[in-house]
């Protein structure tokens, strides 16, 4: 009980200082077709679907919005974007919103910054994500020795497929840098 009050206040706060005006600019044609529910492949796993969150942000809810964890299941694959019948930008829409829940330190939403945090720093140092590495800094970060065993099952699985490797990173000048840099140089200008 004490865990929801906190969170209710937290949410509070958000609606307080979160402005959905850019993001509801963004996608206020939307017609409700559905059709960015139907071509995203992580529905299943969402709690609101991607029409339903769009109607969301048109009627300013801002606490549902942020209670939900459809936007963080957006993995940017942009199926939705190129099919929506409006020509909504709609992943760069879904970023928003993560945006805005990395700026407000959200503890529900931690675990997943971290996560993306952890995987684009690896992209950063090696040119591509080096998995051991990766996962070695995030599960630190976490400060939870229960998380790593739960995910456990999962890596043994990949290991044994050769879909990941546990060798350290070849050292090599930071091949991605210049881009990087840039894209920051580009976000200071916003
Ligand atoms: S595909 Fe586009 S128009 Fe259709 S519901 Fe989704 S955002 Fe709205
Ligand atoms: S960009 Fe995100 S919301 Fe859109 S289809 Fe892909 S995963 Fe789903």
């Amino acid at each position: 009980m004490g865990n929801t009050a906190g969170l209710q206040k937290e949410i509070g706060a958000i609606s307080t200082f979160a402005d959905l005006a850019p993001i509801r600019k963004m996608i206020r044609s939307c017609i409700q077709c559905g059709t960015c529910t139907a071509s995203c492949p992580n529905e299943f796993a969402m709690d609101f679907t991607p029409r339903r969150l769009w109607r969301m942000v048109l009627m300013d809810q801002t606490e549902d919005i942020f209670e939900s964890k459809t936007f963080v299941l957006c993995s940017s694959c942009y199926f939705c974007t190129l099919r929506c019948p409006r020509g909504l930008p709609l992943t760069e829409a879904m970023s928003a919103l993560k945006q805005i829940a990395t700026r407000k330190k959200l503890p529900k939403f931690k675990e997943s910054v971290n996560f993306y945090s952890c995987f684009i720093e690896s992209v950063r140092r090696h040119g591509r994500v080096n998995e051991a590495e990766f996962m070695t800094r995030y599960f630190a970060r976490l400060k939870n020795p229960l998380i790593p065993l739960r995910f456990a099952p999962l890596g043994v699985r990949l290991m044994m497929k050769g879909k990941i490797s546990m060798l350290p990173p070849i050292k090599q000048a930071r091949p991605l840098e210049s881009i990087f840099r840039s894209v920051e140089a580009l976000e200071e200008r916003k």
